[in-house]
């Protein structure tokens, strides 16, 4: 593979909400600092580039001019989103910043200078329409998604979500179109924030049968996603066979997130991006991968490389930074997921060759 284009930019770290907060704007620059600790900054195969803010049509293309609206004038009056969802003068145009390199991303790839390229804080999908909340005031992963179907007029876009939270934002955007096929593997909603991505939200309508949602039990581990990719990702990519694939999420499926209760390891994160990478062999496309979770912040800059590593197919050795728990590989923790992919299976199976 040739290079893999990685978007970056200083006023990421704008993109905080303050003391105490989970998410923190430092996760950028920390995330920047590993990079160049292990020298990854040296292949040549991997490259930072500046990326810029995205325009306010940009935003329009998925949120309306009210909602917009609402937050430049809350953010002056620190009026919170949502609980969890503080506004704090500048978040808009962090917010910016934060969708503009993941739209960097996209125009990279189809502007052919690579297959692949990485949005770097992307992956704000508990943003809807009109409502933000879960750390998400726009939704990037949306924006790109619709500027491809939009301004490119591509009609087969698989997103395919892997951060440890149901992406409610994304799914609802989509929920009633064939033109994008949503897959979100996510810790079993009635488990975890935002409590939504049962097995049976299929879609409506056109949509029926294009939200497919995989959920894994607590402490889901690496086998348990390994299954979820032989038995359902892939024999869905084969059918469906999309032009452009987003994957997005971070590193909070990692064991030893603060805000999850899954059970990955820094490999099975660098599985992620290889992943990614085997599905857009397999279609013939190109893709994007969009990074921005992780609530730990020891693992978070590694966990971040390791998908990056697995899409861009370089071999580099990475110690967990935190041991093993004990608990990781117990027997029961599969047959939970077993039985979770079975029923996507058979529920799905109305509207796939599964
Ligand atoms: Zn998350």
């Amino acid at each position: 593979m040739n290079v893999v284009g990685i978007m970056y930019s200083e006023d990421l770290t704008k993109y905080d909400f303050g003391e105490g907060h989970p998410f923190r704007g430092k996760r950028f620059s920390d995330f920047l600092i590993t990079f160049k600790q292990l020298g990854l900054d040296e292949l040549p195969r991997l490259k930072i580039i500046q990326s810029s803010p995205c325009s306010f049509e940009d935003l329009l293309l998925v949120h309306n001019e009210e909602y917009l609206e609402m937050i430049r004038q809350g953010e002056k009056r620190y009026e919170p989103l949502s609980l969890d969802t503080p506004l704090r003068p500048g978040m808009f145009e962090a917010a910016k910043h934060v969708v503009g390199a993941s739209l960097n991303a996209l125009k990279y790839i189809l502007e052919g200078n690579a297959a692949a390229a990485v949005g770097l804080g992307g992956g704000m999908h508990h943003a809807f329409p009109n409502s933000g909340g879960g750390f998400c005031i726009v939704n990037d992963v949306a924006i790109c998604a619709e500027y491809l179907r939009k301004k490119e007029k591509i009609k087969r876009i698989l997103i395919l979500d892997t951060d440890a939270h149901y992406g409610d934002g994304t799914a609802n955007i989509f929920f009633e179109t064939s033109e994008v096929l949503f897959i979100s593997i996510h810790q079993n909603p009635s488990t975890l924030y935002p409590g939504t991505g049962y097995i049976r939200e299929v879609g409506r309508g056109d949509g029926e049968g294009y939200n497919v949602n995989i959920p894994m039990p607590v402490y889901g581990n690496d086998s348990c996603y390994e299954l979820a990719y032989s038995e359902i990702v892939l024999p869905l990519v084969k059918e469906f066979k999309p032009e452009i694939i987003i994957r997005n999420g971070g590193s909070d499926p990692h064991f030893s997130d603060k805000l999850t209760d899954l059970g990955v390891s820094l490999n099975g994160l660098r599985r992620m991006g290889e992943i990614h990478r085997e599905i857009m062999q397999i279609s013939g496309s190109k893709g994007i991968t969009l990074i921005g979770s992780g609530y730990n912040p020891i693992i978070l800059p590694y966990g971040w490389i390791s998908i990056i590593l697995g899409l861009s197919d370089i071999e580099f050795s990475l110690e967990e930074p935190i041991p093993l728990p004990t608990w990781i590989n117990d027997e029961s923790i599969l047959i939970q997921a077993k039985n979770f992919v079975k029923e996507v299976k058979n529920v799905h199976s109305a509207y796939w060759s599964l």
